[in-house]
């Protein structure tokens, strides 16, 4: 990693942090640059060729450098740069999510996942009149200060429910906005929910939450409570957020909410949608995005739904619809992939814990048979974790640092095969 580690130090100068690296996170000793990618891999800066599971965080659904994807945004590009309300993309864009996605009655399109879900908010505060949100620990919904890292809060003490340590120590600690804004709640658990929101219904705007717990654990949401929220949503007169930004095109083109068969109010769009490309939908129903036409709600943007985007976004969608077998096989992969690594550490004697759908799912160290919510991923051996992530990376193999797998629609059999067999090298030498 020599040429890696002198770019660190060129990037040191000119960018803070020197680069806002996964691996720093996850202490792997390196910092590691990338020249390109293709495919299902990507190289680095020393010649490495690597096996991609983090799908650049999740966004290439399609693999790197898709051939039809490149074309769109090509042809897109050389006619001019057109933005939200100007062109016949955006349009053609939205009909296709509107037929895709159960709740996408009306929608708007936002750059990145933290502003679609700050556009949802403001959706869900004019049409209730109420100020506050229902948050899970352990779910992310972005960066912007009024979301972030808000997982430990004085209303849990209230509720009786154990506060536990900042699970995010490199969050700078909470702001004050965060704690008088969210009322957060261990996930999972619908009788506590239904307590809390009979108590503080007339103050909720909205109840957000990630369909799948994809950001700790990649937990599966028990049977009845995505049901749950939604009837106590119904009941109140709450928004029913939710965040698909990793789910979305993941489990399929309707993403979790046509999989679980719960629709929400609102939702979010984001990563898969367009292979990488920056643009993103918040998506809902009529009369919640009315808040928005009538312009009740500020939603802006000067570079919202360019022409090459929203075609890269179309371009990827029709990729993932030509072929029928598309879910079906990211979906076998991934648990031929999540069986292989289970059987991997039962030959080496690992308390490796797989855990999720299989287009995605999680890796981590723990003595428990099933991860539930938030607080039981803190038993996660996370100095192991970290010897296997970089055991893999330093065998071509590339997984999210804090044991996120992605599998994109061009990973092949034999690839997963590889993948099992590098992973039992690296679980045998920890
Ligand atoms: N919600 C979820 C569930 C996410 O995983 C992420 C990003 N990892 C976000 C929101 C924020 O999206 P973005 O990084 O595009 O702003």
């Amino acid at each position: 990693y020599q040429e890696s580690a002198r770019l660190l130090g060129r990037a040191k100068q000119v960018l803070a942090s020197g680069v806002s690296s996964e691996f720093r996170k996850y202490n792997h000793p390196h910092a590691i640059f990338y020249t390109h990618g293709q495919g299902s891999r990507i190289y680095d800066v020393d010649g490495n060729e690597y096996l991609d599971f983090t799908l650049s965080q999740g966004p290439l659904i399609v693999g790197h450098s898709h051939p039809a994807v490149l074309a769109a945004i090509q042809e897109y590009s050389t006619q001019g740069q057109l933005f939200a309300g100007q062109h016949l993309k955006e349009i053609e864009l939205a009909e296709k999510l509107h037929q895709l996605i159960p709740s996408a009655e009306l929608m708007r399109f936002c750059l990145d996942g933290s502003e679609a879900v700050q556009t949802a908010f403001r959706v869900a505060r004019a049409k209730t009149g109420k100020p506050k949100f229902l948050r899970f620990e352990g779910h992310y919904h972005g960066w912007l200060d009024n979301v972030a890292w808000g997982i430990s809060a004085p209303s849990i003490d209230a509720l009786g429910s154990r506060e536990h340590p900042q699970a995010y120590p490199w969050s700078g600690g909470l702001s004050a906005y965060s704690r008088e804004e969210f009322m957060i709640l261990p996930w999972n658990d619908i009788e506590l929910v239904r307590r809390t929101v009979a108590e503080h219904c007339g103050e909720l705007a909205a109840i957000i939450t990630e369909p799948v717990m994809c950001n700790n654990g990649c937990i599966v949401p028990q049977p009845g409570f995505l049901e749950g929220l939604r009837e106590l949503c119904d009941t109140y007169g709450i928004a029913l957020i939710f965040d698909e930004v990793i789910t979305g095109f993941r489990l399929g083109l309707g993403g979790a909410q046509q999989y679980f068969g719960v629709t929400p109010d609102l939702s979010i769009f984001a990563k898969a949608i367009a292979s990488g490309y920056p643009i993103s939908a918040i998506v809902g129903k009529r009369e919640w995005m009315e808040e928005i036409e009538t312009a009740r709600v500020i939603h802006a943007g000067t570079m919202n739904a360019s022409n090459a985007t929203v075609a890269a976004a179309l371009a990827t969608i029709d990729v993932l619809e030509q072929d029928p077998d598309t879910y079906a096989r990211m979906f076998r992969l991934g648990r031929k992939l999540m069986q292989g690594l289970r059987e991997a550490a039962d030959k080496t004697g690992q308390s490796l814990l797989v855990q999720g759908m299989g287009p995605m799912f999680n890796t981590s160290f723990t003595p428990l048979q099933q991860i539930r919510d938030y607080r039981d991923t803190l038993s996660n051996d996370k100095a192991k974790l970290n010897a296997f992530i970089a055991g893999l990376h330093d065998r071509g193999i590339r997984v999210i640092g804090r044991g996120l797998w992605y599998i994109s629609a061009i990973h092949t059999d034999e690839e997963i095969e590889q993948a099992v067999a590098v992973a039992t090298e690296v679980l045998k030498s920890l």
